[in-house]
Formats: structure tokens, C-alpha cells, sequence
């Protein structure tokens, strides 16, 4: 039942029923000329001979005819035409006819035409022919002497039998054509919607694959035509899909292992506490140590959580002063920094730059830049927070003189849960997410971040975010 309904099968129809009708009203339209070319034809040929013989026999047919000489005569002339041939008086009497045996001669002519031609008309029908068989053209003709006087009639009849078979030619013809025309157009068609529904074939077949889970497929692009587009878009399309699914695995396998480290670590130090006993003060370490990892587990779920969330949700944007807002972060901060042994340093322009902005995730981005600067700055170091407009962006930067980044992790340094070193990280509190968390707030607000650094000497975050114009402040 599904052939019925396919492109294939639909296509080949509808090109079949259109040839169909163009074909039958080329045909009737052909036909119907031809038909009438060839009558008038005839009936003309035959009005020709009609007159021909009445002028002949003009003469003759006043005062006493003389039957054996008409006759002969009418046998002569329908040798010439194929017709039958009577002359009558202008009674209606047959006094010639070509039929020698079997003929109408001295007999009343009764017939339509014949009293048409008797008052002077010219009469012709069409009538079956019980004689023959088959239709004939019946003509009568009135025959008038020099001084305009009705004397008789001339009277043909003749087969129609040619005629009927060349216009049954032209149908056996007309409607061979149509068969034809049906027979490559069909072809035709199949072959076409064969070309062009192969490819969607291909693609059902692929999609098919897809939804029971085999994503790593791709079709063969062959055209530039719009099947060849869609090939094209759903290879893109694949590709998105295979990298997202992956990228999902690989997120949700990192969490289960970021997630046991600490769960171990505390199992590990419950049963410790559980199983032995402890003097007041090893207890206490114990407790502080699960205390630890409870921290880290709070602070990893609670990082996974603003992840989900800024993939989720818009940011709600307002206009804030760049400079102001730095400067209140960096103040908030000093004491930390100074009871680290850390100097937190800034370095503000004096024009405002105003951006537009989610101040509560801007201020993460920028406490996650310092809590990096922070762990990963020695003691005695400096930290510089510096904002400066660059064209139309405000470039904020967090340079530090810290441990640096090996050249080679630096373009890994945004993925989630990458860490130059594990250890350290942990031993900071670092969830691995800070930078990932960075990258989508700074993305989500139309702006660039990246990173430059040198192994040993320090690194410098930037993120540069689009100025509001002034006109634009005024505006608003
Ligand atoms: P973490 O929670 O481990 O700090 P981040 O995503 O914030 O995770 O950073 C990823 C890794 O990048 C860190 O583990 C660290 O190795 C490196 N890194 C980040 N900031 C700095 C920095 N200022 N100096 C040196 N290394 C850094």
C-alpha cells in the first residue's frame, strides 16, 4: 500500500494523466480537422463531377432521349468517378443509369435530393446503403439548358468506404501516438523520480540508523541541487548531533569521577571514625577532613548547577559601569588577597565604559578569574585587575605572576573539568568548572575570552564585552 503513496509512484501518475489529457484533446482537435478536410474534399470532388456531368448531358436530355446512349455514357462517366450514375428527366424519371443490371431505368426516382434538384437546388446525405453495404454520398444536381429551362437531373452516389478507412487510419494512428507518448513519459518519469527520490531513500534509511542510535552517519553529497542541500545540511546536522551525544557521555562519565574522589575520601574517613577509637584531637582532624570533602562535593554541585542553568535560561541584562563595578569587586577582595600575602592591584581608565550586562554572573566571572589568580599565584606575588576601551570593547584583564600554563594545555583551558594539575587544584578547592562557567557567561553576553601565559612567569585572563554607546545611554 506505502508504493501507492510514494513520490515515485505519484509522479509517474500525475505525469501520465497529464500526457493522457493533453494527448485526447491534441487528438479530438486533429482528428475533428481532418475529418472535416476529408468530407469537404469529397463532397466537393464529387459536386465537381456532378456539374461536369450535368453539362454534358444538357443537350441531351431534351425532346427524345434516347436511354441506351444516356446509359452508356453514365457507365462511362462512373468508371472515372467510382460512382454510381443516373441522369433523370425533369419528372424524376431515370432515363440513364450506369447500373446496367439491376438499375432504376424508366423508373421514378424517389428520393430527398432528387426533388431538391428538381425545383433547382443542389442536394447532398449521407445514407447506409443496403445495396453495398456501407454508407454512401448521395448528390443530385439540377441540369439546365442554354435558355435556363430544367430538363432532368443528375443524380451520383458513391462509397464512402475510402474515406471511413483513412479516418480509421488517422485514429489507429492518433491513438498509437498517445500509447507512445504515454510509453516515454512514463519511462521517463520513472526515471526521473527515481533520481530524485533515491537520495531521500538514502536519507530515510539513515535516519532510520540514527534513531536506533548509530549517530556516526553521513551521506554522499552528489548534487548542488535542493536534495543535494539537504544531504549537506543533514551531514552537518549528524555531525552536531554525534559531537553533542559525545560531548554529554564524556560530561556525564567526568562527573561521575569528580564526584567519586570525594565520596570515596569521605567513605574512607566515616569508617575510620566509625571503626576506631580516636583521641578528642585526631577525631577532630578526621571531622575536619570530612568536612573538606563535604565543601568540595557543595561546591562542585553548586558549579554544575549554574552551568545547567546558563545553558538554560537568557540573561537579564542591564547597563553597568564597568569601572565602578571593578572597582568594587577588587575592593571587596584586597583583604583576602593581602592575608595571602598577595598584592591586588588595579588599573582603571578614567573615561566610564559602560556595558550591558547580568551583574551577578559578571561578578562571578570576575571572582572566579581572582580565586585562579589567588591559588595559583605564589606568596609575595601581584594580581592586576585593568580595564582599557579597544574600539568598541571594554577589555578586562586579570594578570597574574604566578605559575603560568604550559603552552600546550592552553587551548583546553576553558573545557570543563580541565586542570593543569590535579592536585593543586583540589588542594585550592577548585572544581575544574570555574573557567567553563567563565566562558559561557562572557559567551552569553556577546563577548570573547582568552588566555595568554607564559610557564613560570604568570598568565593574563581577558574578556572583552561590547560598549554601549553613548547615544545609545542617552536613548535609554
Ligand atoms: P579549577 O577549579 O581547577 O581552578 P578552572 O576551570 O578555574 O578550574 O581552571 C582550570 C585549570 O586552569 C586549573 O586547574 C589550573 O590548572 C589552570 N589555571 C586557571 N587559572 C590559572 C592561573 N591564573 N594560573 C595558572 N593556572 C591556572
Amino acid at each position: 500500500m506505502a508504493r501507492f503513496y510514494s513520490i515515485r509512484f505519484r509522479l509517474t501518475a500525475y505525469f501520465l494523466i497529464i500526457i493522457l489529457a493533453v494527448m485526447i484533446i491534441i487528438s479530438i482537435f486533429l482528428y475533428s480537422t481532418l475529418e472535416r478536410y476529408h468530407m469537404n474534399n469529397f463532397t466537393n470532388t464529387l459536386e465537381r463531377s456532378a456539374y461536369l456531368a450535368s453539362d454534358f448531358v444538357a443537350g441531351q436530355l431534351r425532346g427524345q432521349v434516347d436511354s441506351v446512349r444516356l446509359s452508356a455514357l453514365a457507365e462511362n462517366m462512373s468508371r472515372q468517378s467510382q460512382a454510381r450514375v443516373i441522369f433523370t428527366d425533369s419528372q424524376g424519371v431515370v432515363v440513364g443509369d450506369s447500373l446496367r443490371v439491376g438499375g432504376m431505368l424508366n423508373q421514378i426516382l424517389d428520393q430527398d435530393d432528387l426533388r431538391k434538384a428538381l425545383v433547382g437546388e443542389v442536394s447532398f446525405s449521407i445514407v447506409y446503403s443496403e445495396t453495398v453495404g456501407h454508407d454512401v454520398m448521395q448528390m443530385a444536381v439540377p441540369v439546365e439548358d442554354a435558355d435556363g429551362n430544367l430538363t432532368g437531373t443528375v443524380f451520383l452516389s458513391v462509397s464512402l468506404e475510402e474515406v471511413y478507412r483513412t479516418l480509421f487510419d488517422i485514429r489507429r494512428f492518433l491513438f498509437l501516438a498517445t500509447l507512445l507518448a504515454m510509453a516515454i513519459v512514463g519511462g521517463g518519469s520513472i526515471i526521473l523520480a527515481r533520481r530524485f527520490t533515491g537520495p531521500l531513500e538514502e536519507l530515510t534509511l539513515v535516519v532510520k540508523k540514527m534513531a536506533e542510535g548509530k549517530l556516526e552517519q553521513q551521506i554522499v553529497v552528489s548534487s548542488g541541487d535542493e536534495i543535494g542541500r539537504l544531504a549537506e545540511q543533514f551531514n552537518v546536522m549528524a555531525r552536531k548531533l554525534n559531537f553533542y551525544t559525545s560531548n554529554l557521555k564524556k560530561f556525564a562519565a567526568d562527573v561521575a569521577h569528580e564526584v567519586r574522589t570525594p565520596l570515596t575520601t569521605m567513605s574512607l574517613l566515616t569508617k575510620a571514625l566509625k571503626e576506631h577509637e580516636m583521641k578528642p584531637a585526631q577525631r577532630k582532624e578526621f571531622t575536619a577532613d570530612l568536612d573538606g570533602e563535604l565543601e568540595r562535593l557543595i561546591a562542585l554541585v553548586n558549579d554544575l548547577l549554574e552551568l545547567s542553568k546558563l545553558e538554560k535560561n537568557n540573561i537579564e541584562h542591564q547597563e553597568i559601569n564597568l569601572n565602578e563595578f571593578l572597582r568594587e569587586v577588587i575592593g571587596e577582595n584586597q583583604f583576602r588577597f593581602a592575608q595571602a600575602g598577595l598584592e591586588l592591584l588595579e588599573n582603571l581608565p578614567a573615561e566610564d565604559l559602560i556595558i550591558c550586562g547580568a551583574p551577578m554572573q559578571l561578578r562571578q566571572v570576575i571572582g572566579n578569574l581572582l580565586d585562579n589568580a589567588h591559588n595559583y599565584t605564589p606568596m609575595g606575588g601581584t594580581i592586576t585587575v585593568a580595564l582599557e576601551r579597544i574600539e568598541n570593547e571594554a577589555v578586562t584583564s586579570v594578570v597574574d605572576t604566578g605559575c603560568g600554563i604550559p603552552h600546550e594545555d592552553l587551548s583546553f583551558i576553558f573545557e570543563r573539568f580541565f586542570r593543569v594539575d590535579r592536585a593543586r587544584s583540589r588542594e585550592g578547592g577548585g572544581t575544574g568548572l570555574g573557567l567553563a562557567i567563565v566562558s559561557e557567561i562572557i559567551s552569553k553576553h556577546g563577548g570573547r575570552v582568552w588566555v595568554e601565559s607564559e610557564e613560570g612567569l604568570g598568565s593574563r585572563f581577558i574578556f572583552a564585552l561590547p560598549v554601549i554607546s553613548e547615544t545609545d545611554v542617552t536613548e535609554s
